[in-house]
């Protein structure tokens, strides 16, 4: 009997023991339901997503007050519709669905799960967006019982991912295509040409003297003018043509159809006609011009970059020539420009590799024949393409932004050379217009002069007219610190480009000096070239400047220029440019017995 009751009592014990571990597990679960509904509810109330279930044969079941309220309706009308009817809305009985409807009708026949599916909803005026997530429902036997999921609205989201688009495709300031989209435009005409066995074109365009209107007027200007550049050209575009702007003062145009070449140059011409008229911006009446290069595809580049390097090959020989004018590809400038690119390579190490020396060409006083100085002349020995002039490789030193690495070696070399000859003789070097632009130019010639120890007032610094001609107003100041520094500046060239004596006003130089070319035509007789001469001179003296002929070959040329009144020349008959040890003989000899030689 004891036994009995003690086992019968550790029984009940147990028992009782499971019965309240199960008891807590339902109060566990009642309490996890309870929560789950309540956060339910408040998903329902406040977020901006809904749920929605269906049955097994698509029908809404259970329609939530939120997801009735998305639909414009009431839980009692939707309950049991199908789905696919509901949400296609007026397009159900016209039968043409939206795609994203038809990847729904997809998914829910297949009872595959989705998420991020995108559709557009009618059911007002105004066209909104939903995002449906879902997945398929199955019973404890297994059985399909349909789809629970989860709906948003999406239609502002979507707004602004249209916007951000539009963004990455439009250039803002003038709202027309930016390079991208210009880009994929002519890889769709280049495309459609391939197809057809026909040719599309491309026009790179670059504005001539805008940068001198930005400089000058400010920002605000010169976006208003961008955007009136842009108007124009919108105005002459047609479903044949695009324009848009590839950025800074650079725009383009894509021809689709371009089998009549001729047309599309004529269209060239007549843009930059319409693109140099006067712009009115501000109360200020601007003139503006633009140089085109034009390229046809297939022909002149297989790919969109191939043809876009093309057209600006094309652009770059447009500017060459003037600008204000367009030039069509030719092979030819592929070949120029990739001997260029070759020998750019080998320009960059030049330097370090020692390949690079000073020669010093003589200056003589023409009237007692005496020394005045030297011009350090730089040479280019390149094992790969010998003896290079530097009529070639300072442009290309200049456009490949190391002309003031190598400028500041020329000048430090030079006025190290110079600090040892005599003192009375002056060292010319010439400076490109590009140096003049880098900020740091000044204090290079500054601390080359206190490094050498050559006095400032020997060194003599010859800028051409082309230091003018920059659309920036930054030379000039930087003219006017270098003079402070006791430098002296000589015009060089002149005669060749614009020859205008106005340069002479802009800033105070000590010298000028006459282009060779010049003095050979005064010598055949050359009447204008004499007339120029004579009126140089003339101004040099009352204005105290030096004058020095360049490139005086014959005894005739020497006292042609003697007569004119040129204080002094330079050319073969008085020295070619000479390596440095036979310039320090040069120098060192005495010079004040050596009349008129
Ligand atoms: P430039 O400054 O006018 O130099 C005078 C040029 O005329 C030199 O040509 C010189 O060799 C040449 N020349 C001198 N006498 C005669 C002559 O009697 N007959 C003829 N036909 N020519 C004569 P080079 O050395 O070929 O230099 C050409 C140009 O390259 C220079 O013209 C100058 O503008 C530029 N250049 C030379 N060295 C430098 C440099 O270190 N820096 C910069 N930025 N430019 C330089
Ligand atoms: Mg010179
Ligand atoms: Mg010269």
């Amino acid at each position: 009997m004891l036994a009995f009751t003690l086992l019968l009592m550790t029984a009940c014990l147990s028992r009782t023991r499971a019965l309240v571990t199960i008891h807590n597990a339902q109060a566990v679960l009642d309490e996890r339901d309870e929560t789950i509904s309540v956060l339910l509810l408040e998903f329902e109330e406040s977020a901006a997503e809904w749920l929605w279930e269906t049955d097994a044969t698509r029908r809404v079941i259970r329609p939530s007050a939120r997801f009735a309220r998305a639909c414009g309706r009431a839980p009692a009308d939707i309950d049991g519709m199908p789905i696919l009817q509901l949400l296609a809305g007026p397009s159900w009985d016209s039968g043409t669905f939206a795609a994203g409807l038809r990847a729904l009708a997809e998914k829910l026949r297949n009872r595959d799960s989705f998420v991020n599916l995108r559709l557009p909803i009618r059911f007002t005026e105004q066209e909104r967006w939903w995002q449906l997530a879902a997945a398929p429902r199955y019973d404890d036997r297994g059985i399909f019982c349909g789809f629970r999921g989860v709906g948003a609205d999406v239609t502002d989201q979507r707004a602004s991912a249209d916007k951000i688009n539009r963004m990455a495709r439009f250039d803002t300031l003038t709202g027309l295509p930016n390079r991208r989209l210009i880009t994929e435009t002519l890889s769709d005409a280049m495309i459609a040409a391939e197809a057809c066995g026909g040719r599309c074109a491309f026009m790179m365009l670059d504005l001539d003297r805008f940068k001198a209107v930005n400089d000058t007027l400010g920002h605000p200007v010169g976006d208003r003018l961008l955007c009136q550049v842009a108007e124009r050209l919108g105005h002459m575009m047609s479903a044949n043509r695009s324009c848009g702007r590839l950025g800074g003062d650079e725009f383009a145009l894509v021809v689709r159809d371009a089998s009549d070449t001729g047309a599309v140059e004529e269209l060239a011409g007549r843009i930059i006609t319409a693109l140099s008229r006067p712009y009115d911006v501000d109360h200020y009446t601007l003139h503006i011009g633009a140089s085109i290069g034009l390229a046809f595809g297939p022909r002149d580049g297989r790919t969109s970059e191939m043809l876009i390097r093309s057209a600006d090959l094309a652009l770059y020989r447009a500017k060459d020539a003037g600008r204000g004018v367009f030039r069509v590809y030719e092979p030819a400038l592929y070949v120029q420009a990739e001997e260029r690119r070759v020998l750019e390579i080998a320009l960059r190490g030049a330097l370090d590799r020692g390949e690079m020396s000073l020669a010093y060409q003589p200056i003589i006083d023409t009237q007692g024949g005496m020394l005045r100085g030297f011009e350090a002349l730089l040479r280019w020995e390149s094992p790969e393409f010998g003896t290079v002039p530097p009529s070639r490789f300072i442009p290309l030193a200049e456009d490949a932004r190391i002309i003031a690495q190598i400028g500041a070696w020329v000048l430090r070399t030079a006025c190290v050379e110079a600090a040892s000859w005599p003192e009375g003789l002056r060292i010319a070097v010439n400076v490109s217009p590009v140096q003049l632009q880098n900020d740091g130019f000044v204090t290079t010639v500054a601390t080359v002069l206190a490094d050498s120890g050559l006095s400032a007032d020997r060194l003599e610094l010859e800028v051409t007219e082309g230091v003018f001609l920059r659309e920036d107003r930054g030379a000039t100041t930087t003219l006017a610190r270098i003079l402070d520094l006791g430098v002296r500046l000589s015009l060089d060239d002149f005669g060749i480009g614009h020859s205008s004596l106005g340069y002479l006003s802009r800033t105070r130089f000590s010298s000028i000096k006459i282009d060779g070319s010049f003095v050979r035509a005064a010598a055949r007789g050359g009447r204008e070239a004499l007339a120029i001469i004579r009126a140089v001179v003339a101004l040099a003296q009352s204005l105290d400047i030096a004058t020095i002929a360049e490139g005086v070959e014959t005894q005739d040329e020497r006292q042609l220029v003697a007569a004119l009144g040129c204080t002094h020349a330079q050319g073969d008959l008085f020295g070619r440019a000479l390596p440095v040890t036979e310039t320090r003989t040069l120098a060192e000899r005495d010079w004040t017995d050596s009349a008129a030689a």
